[in-house]
């Protein structure tokens, strides 16, 4: 007979580990709040695959960058100050794992767990056989300072000694990369393993291939209560819209033999009723993306001194940018929006303000853990419940690793890659586990 799993939430995570879960013969539901996937990252994200960015979040030096970007409005980083013990206990965590000790113990899983996952995209996108912009044209990380060039090339000589095909371009090299550019730029470090997509076509691809495979989808639909009892996961729902005065016993539920929380940004709730407590906070991130750009580079490209993206999906250019930690507040700031086009623009001067002005405006939640690194793995009381999220600015590259790991997990298989540093339980006090045993 063959087993059941359960799925919390659509975005790539979800999908990807449903695709794994059903590689092996697993029964799928997967239940997903926003049928439209507005508020979802994984939508109208930049796109980028970044086995580049090994380099977690929190590193040296980032707090107090981040202390000087909050005095700027049109800046790349924002916290809303307000009375939150959620950001406080985030923010101190943040600030402990923001050392060398940590990048060094960090960065060399994020480097394995991003090589994998971009060599399982080799595999998704043909198995998925749609084309969904998939480019494996790398990463240009673009300088507009001597001094923001020094880094990236110490950044590359470290990405070199670790394997990567880091290379430093100068302006005519950039060039020879990108004829029908113009750039002002000083130079660049081009890193070969990366690649883009467009997410939005990879998100309704797979969507489609897992619902022709006989995944069943649940949509418009929360997951509001997960129990564990008598070898079995329960997940109570309810409908999406309901007012709430619909007692969540009443609710249907479903059964499974195993649930995998990977509700994104959105994952504290359930989290909490597991015993955990994940320091998440919703990472909120801009993108514009202008229809018919005069102006586009063929590579993913960062930005760097403007802590900005710019990669062509679908035909069209998107620009994005910006992590404000402002809690669930879909309004985009103005300002900010301002300051994303006028970073564009020094970076391609005949990037016209008007093609800027009528470009499509999107926000969507990162998932962000404290320490530079996913929440992955079972939960210590409730062994059927596998716990993904938390990979902030990499969910979409790190989606199919993600998937496959949990899929292992779920399998009893080996997962190859030691997970301990991603333990979901690594922020939850003794006694908080203790009381969730009871
Ligand atoms: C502007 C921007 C640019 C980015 N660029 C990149 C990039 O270039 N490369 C990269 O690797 N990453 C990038 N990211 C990050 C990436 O988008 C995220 O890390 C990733 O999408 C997170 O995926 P997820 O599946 O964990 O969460 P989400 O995509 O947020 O999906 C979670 C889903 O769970 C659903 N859900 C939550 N709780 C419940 C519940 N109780 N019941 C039912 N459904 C529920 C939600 O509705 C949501 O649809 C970017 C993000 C932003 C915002």
């Amino acid at each position: 007979m063959s087993r059941h799993a359960i799925v919390v939430g659509a975005g790539i995570v979800g999908l990807c580990a449903a695709r794994e879960l059903r590689h092996r013969g697993f029964d799928l539901t997967v239940v997903e709040r926003d049928p439209e996937g507005h508020a979802a990252a994984s939508h109208g994200n930049a796109g980028i695959i970044v086995p580049s960015h090994f380099v977690p979040l929190a590193a040296p030096g980032v707090v107090g960058q981040a202390l000087r970007w909050m005095l700027d409005p049109t800046g790349p980083f924002y916290v809303r100050p307000r009375a939150s013990l959620a950001l406080l206990q985030w923010g101190w965590r943040f600030w402990r794992s923001a050392t060398a000790e940590q990048v060094q113990r960090a960065a060399p899983l994020l480097l394995q767990l991003n090589l994998v996952s971009r060599r399982l995209y080799d595999e998704l996108v043909a198995e998925l056989g749609i084309d969904v912009g998939f480019t494996p044209r790398g990463l240009l990380m673009l300088c507009r300072t001597e001094s923001g060039l020094e880094e990236e090339v110490a950044t590359a000589a470290l990405a070199r000694d670790l394997g990567l095909t880091a290379q430093t371009l100068d302006a005519a090299a950039l060039r020879a990369l990108e004829p029908d550019v113009e750039l002002d730029v000083v130079g660049a470090v081009h890193v070969a393993e990366d690649a883009h997509l467009d997410p939005a076509a990879l998100m309704r691809a797979l969507r489609a291939h897992l619902a022709a495979d006989g995944v069943r989808f649940i949509v418009g639909t929360e997951v509001v209560a997960v129990r564990e009892r008598g070898g079995a996961v329960t997940a109570t729902l309810r409908a999406a819209d309901a007012d709430g005065t619909r007692a969540p016993e009443t609710a249907p539920t479903l059964r499974g033999d195993a649930l995998v929380l990977a509700g994104g940004s959105w994952s504290v709730a359930l989290g909490r009723q597991l015993g955990l407590r994940l320091l998440l906070q919703p990472g909120k991130g801009y993108a514009l993306t202008i229809e018919r750009p005069s102006q586009f580079l063929r590579t993913a490209a960062i930005l760097v001194e403007a802590r900005a993206s710019a990669t062509l999906v679908g035909g069209r250019f998107r620009i994005g940018g910006t992590m404000e930690l402002a809690g669930f507040d879909p309004r985009l700031a103005p300002a900010r929006i301002d300051g994303i086009k006028r970073s564009a623009q020094r970076y391609f001067p005949r990037l016209a303000r008007a093609e800027l002005d009528a470009a499509t405006t999107w926000a969507g939640f990162r998932p962000v853990s404290p320490d530079g690194l996913p929440y992955l793995g079972r939960t210590p009381r409730h062994p059927r419940v596998v716990v993904a999220t938390g990979h902030a600015m990499m969910g979409l590259s790190l989606g199919p690793v993600t998937g496959r790991l949990v899929a292992k997990l779920i399998a009893g298989e080996p997962p190859g890659i030691d997970l301990r540093l991603l333990d979901p339980a690594r922020h939850t006090s003794l006694r908080r586990r203790a009381v969730a045993r009871r």
